[in-house]
């Protein structure tokens, strides 16, 4: 992508209003615009993140054997009667009538629903195991839409929903869930922890909430420090095997949220591996067994012939909401500092002097060479001042920089620099171009 021909308003002050820093980052440089409490647009360089993020939380889903789907943002009413949570909800759910007089709703979530299609076409155990899930905006009319889009009145969320004939057997998918989510954040770049947790307005008996740390997170959180340092199960491990060492090797360390707090428990810890900190609730899974099939008779036949309610959980990750926890834990005084996986461009190359002949074709040859290699390139090709440039590069946060300009191509070298450490070198242009891979 070229500069000039792209759109990236970028603003120098830090707006009042946001008031931490993931937020004042996204709107600084012009990754999602407010158009009313908890309602965004998504802007290019915004957009292209969550794009990547979905991405990655797609490929973690399938390799788990889950099953893409696209359900509607809108619902009835009268499904969510039938499980009655329609009453229960509360203030948090967007109701509509459409002109017919019918009670529709802005979906918050999506148990009901998919319940809904799944008896439509499951009626025999042997279709089981079976895990739909989609990525699909949400509407929850909170009553403190704040921090961005950390906590959106219409929000991006990846939701499954698995289905089985037994409690066991659920148990296996809850598992399956537990070790995708964990190398989900891991390819994020984030470090998040499962954490026992309140099972809400969802229901059901089994929990845990995947929390990142940050000091302007919205929980109080207390695990052990093993957890912290415990590196995600990996993505060559086999998700038809048994998972339940993969999940007791974590569940056997203390990690609670404040609802779920037990003081005893974590006083009983040696002092160095206490963490007491401010987390966010980036992922939330469920087991909640047949707390919607039942009343919704969703029943299969069973291997002896009986007709049985489905086993269901259910597993939600903020997609939205990680783009900004994502720059709570990754940015410096410059401006955002994007993991690999997720940055908008690989490499942003800045032209020190557009219009000079040598250093335009220098800046071409290495723009095309990345594209023609499928890496995304931002190629600042503006007239602004190389100051300027070289603070917007930082601020938006690219990986890698590739700087070339009039006096480094004398001596036959541009400047490679890596966002993160700092770290600047001079190489041929060749050279620079392998390194940035
Ligand atoms: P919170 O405690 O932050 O209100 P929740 O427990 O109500 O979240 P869940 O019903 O567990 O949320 O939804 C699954 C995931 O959706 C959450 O873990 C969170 O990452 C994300 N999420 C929930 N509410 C919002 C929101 N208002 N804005 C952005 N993401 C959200
Ligand atoms: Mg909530
Ligand atoms: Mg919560
Ligand atoms: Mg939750």
């Amino acid at each position: 992508m070229r500069l000039s021909k792209y759109f990236l308003p970028v603003s120098k002050e830090a707006p009042s209003d946001a008031a931490i820093v993931s937020h004042q980052l996204m709107l600084r440089t012009g990754m999602v615009r407010q158009n009313g409490a908890g309602i965004y647009t998504w802007l290019p360089l915004g957009l292209r993140v969550l794009k990547k993020i979905e991405q990655i939380v797609r490929e973690e889903m399938n390799r788990a054997g889950a099953v893409e789907i696209l359900m509607p943002t809108l619902q009835q009413a009268d499904l969510w009667r039938e499980s009655g949570r329609y009453e229960a909800y509360g203030k948090e759910m967007l109701r509509i009538t459409d002109r017919h007089d019918r009670d529709m709703l802005f979906g918050p979530t999506n148990e009901e629903l998919v319940t809904d299609v799944f008896r439509s076409y499951v009626k025999s155990y042997k279709q089981l195991p079976l895990n739909l899930y989609h990525q699909q905006w949400k509407f929850r009319d909170e009553i403190r839409p704040r921090f961005g889009v950390m906590r959106g009145r219409e929000f991006m969320m990846k939701d499954a929903y698995s289905f089985d004939l037994t409690a066991e057997d659920a148990r296996h998918s809850y598992n399956r869930m537990f070790c995708a989510y964990l190398n989900t954040f891991s390819r994020l770049g984030l470090t998040a922890v499962p954490m026992r947790a309140d099972t809400g307005p969802i229901g059901g008996e089994l929990s845990h909430e995947f929390i990142i740390l940050a000091d302007t997170g919205e929980s109080a959180v207390f695990c052990d420090k093993t957890l912290l340092d415990m590196p995600a199960p990996g993505i060559d491990l086999d998700f038809s095997a048994d998972l339940s060492a993969e999940v007791e090797k974590r569940t056997q360390y203390y990690a609670a949220t404040e609802e779920m707090h037990d003081e005893a428990a974590f006083e009983a810890l040696p002092e160095d591996r206490r963490v007491s900190a401010r987390g966010i609730e980036v992922g939330h899974i469920f087991y909640f067994g047949t707390k919607y099939s039942e009343p919704m008779n969703a029943v299969v036949q069973g291997p002896d012939g009986q007709m049985v309610p489905v086993e269901m959980g259910s597993y939600g990750i903020g997609v939205s909401r990680l783009v900004g926890g994502i720059i709570e834990a990754c940015h410096d005084e410059n401006g955002i500092v994007w993991p690999d996986g997720v940055a908008p461009f690989h490499v942003g190359i800045i032209n020190m002097r557009a219009g000079d002949e040598e250093c335009d074709a220098a800046c071409e040859q290495a723009y095309q060479a990345l594209e023609l290699a499928g890496i995304d390139a931002l190629y600042d090709d503006t007239e602004d001042r190389a100051g300027g440039k070289f603070a917007r590069m930082d601020l938006i946060g690219l990986p890698w920089q590739i700087v070339i300009g009039p006096r480094g191509l004398k001596n036959g070298v541009v400047e490679v620099k890596n966002r993160k450490t700092g770290e600047k070198e001079e190489l041929p242009l060749a050279d620079a171009l392998a390194k940035v891979r």
